[in-house]
């Protein structure tokens, strides 16, 4: 039976990023990335908005943005393979969070945490809000929270640049689809794939985004991640407006400019739980153009030029990510999955902390334990109070 220190279940951005850090470490492991689908057809990094941010409520998140934003400064340096590096597409247009009085002051609070992490965060009142964006209807808006340096970025290049590094350090990429993980006492052993093949892994990672509740199933692990279906669609308007960052509001929608046009999207938190793929298209008219020109009149006349789908891997329980091993039942099975549309952003961040995790036992640059599975043990969610 082939063998690897390390096998990495999914090789999108998380488990690309895992891959990467690993073959990185002190006394590199060998690593193994099972991927079943090389074109990522399916996968959700390549169907991302690429909005980065550090407007959350959790420390944890705020540090995790910083530190990949690290990363992301230097990617091409980071990513490099024979010289030569993806575009990451990188623009600091950045983010704007704007609520009514009932957010104001937890919108406020998370703007002080930010700022005490050294996070450049400026609160606007609706007067300020309306004098730099005119664009924007504000009167039914209280206050918003402005962070310039964020932004967003080509997630197809985040994922490309990742996975080449890997195999360029020596990270094994198979195409196969892991069917089963055999369990022996507190670890786990041998891992079976579609293919037949079975390898015997030192330790394995489940890195398998909205499919990751499936894999843990196979060592009979509840993981309270679901598959949620979400639209992005695509819009351009006649008239030229302000520069505008990356918008959210209360509605959970989400604007950011994309070459001649904008991305826009609107969570449904309500969606149907599934691996669903095909897209309404009456969510746009029905839901999305009405907030969108609620909060924007410019758009009351757009053009839909494309749209699309793709899957959250949502934590029904808070979510946030849960990062880390199954204490006492399977000490050498990490999860790295739930990250509820914020798992792009932080992949550099989670590959670091995996690689710590799993070389040396313990984090070292960022103390990510909250975010472990002991709270879905406990049933003790650890919310993120973002806003939106
Ligand atoms: C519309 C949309 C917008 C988003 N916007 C943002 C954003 O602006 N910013 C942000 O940070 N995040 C965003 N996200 C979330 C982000 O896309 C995800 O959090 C991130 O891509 C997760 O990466 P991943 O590697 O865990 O998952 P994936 O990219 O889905 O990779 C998981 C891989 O596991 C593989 N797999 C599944 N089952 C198995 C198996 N049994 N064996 C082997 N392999 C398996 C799959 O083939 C897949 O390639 C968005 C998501 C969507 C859908």
């Amino acid at each position: 039976m082939a063998r690897t220190d390390v096998l990495i279940v999914g090789g999108g951005a998380i488990g690309s990023a895992a891959a990467l850090f690993l073959r990185r470490a002190p006394r590199a492991p060998t690593v193994t990335v099972i991927e079943p689908d090389p074109t990522y057809a399916l996968a959700s990094t390549p169907r991302a908005t690429g909005g980065v941010r550090r407007l959350f409520s959790c420390p944890e998140n705020i540090r995790m943005s910083q530190a990949s934003m690290a990363f992301f400064d230097r990617f091409a340096e980071q990513v490099a393979v024979a010289g030569e590096a993806p575009d990451l597409g990188w623009k600091a247009g950045g983010y704007l969070f704007v609520v009514d009085e009932r957010a104001a002051p937890i919108l406020e609070r998370n703007a002080r945490l930010q700022q005490s992490l050294g996070v450049e965060v400026h609160l606007l009142d609706r007067a300020a809000l309306g004098a730099r964006y005119p664009s924007m209807r504000t009167d039914d808006l209280t206050l918003a929270a402005w962070s310039p340096g964020d932004g967003w970025l080509d997630p197809n290049a985040v994922l490309t640049g990742l996975r080449r590094k890997a195999q360029d350090l020596g990270a094994a990429y198979v195409r196969d689809r892991v069917v089963g993980i055999a369990r022996d006492g507190a670890r786990v052993g041998a891992v079976r794939l579609a293919s037949g093949r079975e390898i015997a892994a030192g330790a394995v990672v489940n890195a398998a985004g909205a499919w990751s509740a499936d894999v843990c199933a196979m060592i009979g692990m509840a993981l309270p991640v679901s598959p949620m279906r979400r639209f992005e669609h695509y819009v351009e308007i006649a008239g030229t407006l302000e520069p505008l960052p990356l918008i959210k509001d209360l509605d959970r929608l989400v604007l950011r400019p994309e070459g001649r046009g904008y991305s826009v999207g609107l969570v449904d938190g309500s969606e149907q739980r599934g691996y669903r793929f095909d897209v309404d298209h009456t969510y746009f008219p029905r839901v999305v153009w009405p907030a969108l020109a609620h909060r924007l009149p410019a758009f009351e006349a757009l053009r839909l030029k494309s749209e699309w789908s793709g899957l959250y891997d949502e934590n029904e329980l808070d979510g946030n990510m849960i990062l880390g091993n199954w204490p006492g039942r399977a000490e050498n099975f990490y999860v790295a999955a739930g990250f509820s549309g914020h798992g792009l952003m932080h992949a550099p961040a989670v590959g670091q902390a995996l690689a710590e995790l799993i070389v040396g036992g313990r984090y070292v640059s960022l103390d990510l334990s909250r975010l472990d599975y002991r709270r879905v043990m406990a049933g003790a969610p650890y919310r993120e109070q973002g806003i939106v």
